[in-house]
């Protein structure tokens, strides 16, 4: 049989219009589904606006470099577009158009009231210095300036980003306004109007969702062994909450590395670990292992929460958890994805699973709009409202139409954008 890489050679697709592709056909297979008006689907489907833009720099060398962004608004029927940045090398218009799409079926899934937008820019934030990385950002901002605002499009952090950055965002566009213009951007350092919690609110949500479905099957964090592919802020925060709450973590990868430990990993140790080496290599009282030996490891639930389209048809039949609890966007592949049904194995998606983000990104929008300000407590209590009423709303509909998960979180936010879109009408 030809694998997905051959076939996309042949057809002359590359990884990131495959992402693309496979957004669509998430959306698609459950739209058809639907008994919604056909003509809505094209503009559900299609980004509202995709915006391309050039920015140069100059280096610490003195040297000019421009590097491209950009900034993908997919849809705003619910609200203000809002979804994060990406600096990463791999970064393109296809999977900027991916990941925003995604963006407003989680947003709608979690009933935020915002529609779906992201952003990135092509670089290596790793080979980049402080000085560059704030230039480029301050650059980007600017580019952007037309499209973005607080009651607009309000970006965050994602891959490769950071409160730092999202705090050179609020200064650039506050700047240029005239006034602090806090709720231009999520995701800030608290000092500077940031929410507590926020840093962590993707991994605490993934836990919430996890613990919820575990409860559906009469069993607790402190019953199962997890495996967690990437170990920047999703995989760290979410690794360090669920074995806090009992869960063995036995394995754990980044980019280049991976570490294994039947008896479960001491994650703040090898937090501390990562930050000082940059690698998990040579951490003591671990085995070694690759990326591709943790997706397929002996374990109960396989937590994706490095990039998109690492689970595929190639490794999917060779996963051992019973759970795959998606951290990352787009982890899975449809072609994986089916297999993972097949083998009986439970997906809590993307949009369910890592939106805890967006919604602690929403509480600190809304305390900066009122400039008054939550304690840590309040924070964590709401989110795990939210994220425990996404997962009923999803485990009733999954019962009542006999259906995976993912197909029952699609239909349910897929539900809502359509009906926002249907109640506003058509301008003119
Ligand atoms: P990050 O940059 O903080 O960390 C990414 C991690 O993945 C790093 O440890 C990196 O070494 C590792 N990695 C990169 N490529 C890899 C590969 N091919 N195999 C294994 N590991 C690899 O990014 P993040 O913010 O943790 O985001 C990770 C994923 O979660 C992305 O898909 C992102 O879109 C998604 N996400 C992030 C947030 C957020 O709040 N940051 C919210 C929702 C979803």
């Amino acid at each position: 049989m030809m694998s997905t890489t051959d076939r996309l050679t042949a057809t002359g697709l590359n990884k990131h219009s495959k992402f693309w592709q496979n957004a669509h056909l998430y959306f698609d297979r459950v739209y058809q589904t639907m008994n919604l008006d056909p003509t809505w689907r094209a503009v559900l489907a299609t980004p509202k606006r995709v915006v391309t833009v050039s920015c140069p720099i100059k280096m610490d060398d003195g040297k000019l470099q421009v590097f491209t962004g950009y900034r993908v608004q997919h849809n705003n029927a619910r609200g203000p577009f809002k979804g994060g940045l990406r600096y990463d090398p791999a970064v393109n218009q296809d999977e900027v158009m991916a990941l925003a799409m995604l963006q407003t079926w989680k947003n709608a899934l979690v009933d935020l009231p915002y529609g779906g937008a992201k952003g990135g820019i092509v670089c290596d934030p790793r080979k980049l210095s402080m000085g560059e990385k704030e230039r480029l950002t301050r650059r980007f901002t600017s580019e952007i300036m037309p499209v973005i605002g607080p009651q607009h499009d309000i970006p965050a952090p994602d891959a490769g980003t950071d409160a730092q950055i999202m705090a050179w965002v609020l200064d650039t566009y506050s700047v240029m306004v005239g006034y602090q213009a806090l709720g231009v951007v999520t995701g800030k350092p608290v000092t500077l109007g940031g929410s507590v919690g926020r840093e962590e609110a993707t991994g605490r949500g993934l836990m919430n969702i996890l613990r919820k479905f575990l409860a559906t099957q009469n069993k607790s964090l402190t019953d199962v062994r997890i495996a967690v592919q990437g170990f920047g802020n999703v995989g760290f925060h979410a690794a360090r909450l669920l074995a806090e709450r009992g869960a063995t973590i036995v394995g754990i990868s980044e980019r280049v590395s991976g570490l294994y430990h039947e008896g479960g990993l001491d994650i703040d140790a090898v937090g501390v670990y990562y930050r000082e080496n940059g690698t998990l290599t040579d951490f003591p009282n671990a085995d070694a292992m690759s990326n591709e030996e943790l997706l397929a490891c002996d374990c109960d639930v396989l937590v994706p929460a490095a990039m998109e389209n690492t689970l595929t048809e190639e490794v999917a039949p060779h996963v051992k958890a019973r759970i795959v609890c998606e951290g990352a966007n787009g982890p899975t592949t449809p072609e994986a994805d089916e297999i993972l049904r097949d083998n009986g194995i439970t997906v809590l998606p993307d949009i369910l699973a890592n939106a805890g983000g967006v919604t602690v990104s929403y509480f600190e929008w809304v305390q900066g709009l009122e400039n008054y300000f939550w304690d840590k407590k309040r924070v964590q209590d709401e989110l795990q409202r939210v994220m425990e009423k996404a997962f009923d709303e999803v485990n009733a509909k999954a019962d009542s139409a006999d259906c995976d998960y993912r197909t029952a979180a699609y239909a349910i936010a897929i539900g809502r954008v359509a009906e926002a879109s249907r109640l506003k009408g058509l301008y003119p």
